[in-house]
């Protein structure tokens, strides 16, 4: 298919056109940059990352959210960034949104990505793929990454608003601090309400902010029951109404992010394809005193 056909079923909300525009983010970098230079500069999705350690329940939280915001009329595209592998099996995070049956719905679109494997492009192709969907009509952006490292970090900072979920007896306020998840979440949000404890895991986040100058929103939550849910979109929206009503101040911190990583991504990418070779040739420059590590560097990467 041609890029300009390509292109207009993408901004008509064609899926096969968006699928395929996808997979061309996640494959050929420049082939995706063709594809999003006519689509101009990034417009109303509103992009709500969500993190947070394995198991605290993002993907039944993403299903709730799906949910409610299908309520309220909006399309709903979902990037779930997966870290399990293939090869080793475990349910994609992706899958088990999809399971819950929001697939068979023309306005949710759901895609997992394998967050193995890239050589630091993930958050390139991360946000090619929000503005692709962007393109595509969708009003909402729910991009899901396990918060265990700071490739998670740089991927959610692309977002508008970040959800970072926690649950319970993990440790509490150590899972927080340690992952540096303290610094990054628009709201924070205790899943797993339900169970014991929660209560506890609330008041020591808001110790934790206490003296900082940032006082975010901290929520409990069950996604399994419902209960709080609809808090969590009510703060969801506090965020997203001066957005849809034209504030630039979040639309450029999400640019921002996109330019950022974008040059990350393509320099990370580049030294991948090059280092093994040419490093070799520049260490035996190095070693016979012609040049030193830090203008052969320069070379490399350049
Ligand atoms: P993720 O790894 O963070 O995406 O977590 P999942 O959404 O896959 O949830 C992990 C497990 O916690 C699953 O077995 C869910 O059914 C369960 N779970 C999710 N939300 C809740 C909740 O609010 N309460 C309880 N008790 N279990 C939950």
């Amino acid at each position: 298919m041609q890029v300009r056909e390509l292109v207009s079923r993408i901004k008509k909300g064609d899926r096969t056109a968006l699928a395929k525009g996808i997979t061309l983010a996640e494959n050929d970098p420049k082939g995706a940059a063709k594809l999003l230079a006519p689509m101009g500069s990034p417009g109303r999705a509103f992009v709500v990352g969500i993190t947070g350690p394995p198991g605290t329940g993002k993907s039944s939280l993403v299903d709730r959210l799906i949910e409610a915001y299908r309520k309220d009329g909006l399309k709903v595209g979902v990037i779930a960034v997966d870290p399990s592998s293939p090869i080793t099996g475990g349910a994609l995070l992706g899958d088990r949104i999809r399971m819950s049956g929001h697939a068979a719905d023309s306005h949710v679109f759901i895609r997992s990505m394998a967050s193995r494997g890239w050589s630091g492009g993930l958050s390139r192709a991360t946000s090619q793929v929000i503005r692709l969907m962007d393109a595509a009509g969708y009003d909402l952006v729910l991009l899901e990454t396990v918060g265990i490292g700071q490739s998670d970090i740089e991927v959610v900072g692309v977002s508008h608003a970040v959800l970072v979920v926690l649950m319970p007896g993990l440790g509490d306020d150590i899972q927080v601090s340690k992952a540096g998840l303290m610094e990054i979440g628009d709201i924070y949000v205790v899943n797993k309400s339900d169970l014991e404890g929660a209560d506890l895991m609330v008041v020591s986040l808001l110790s934790l902010f206490r003296g900082s100058p940032r006082s975010p929103p901290v929520l409990k939550v069950s996604a399994l029951s419902g209960e709080g849910v609809e808090k969590l979109h009510d703060d969801i929206e506090k965020i997203r109404t001066p957005f849809t009503a034209g504030n630039t101040e979040l639309r450029l911190k999400s640019i921002r992010g996109m330019i950022v990583e974008t040059a990350r991504g393509a320099a990370m990418e580049h030294l991948a394809g090059v280092s093994e070779v040419k490093a070799e040739g520049l260490a035996r420059q190095v070693l016979a005193g012609k040049t030193t590590i830090e203008a052969a560097a320069a070379r490399l990467s350049a």
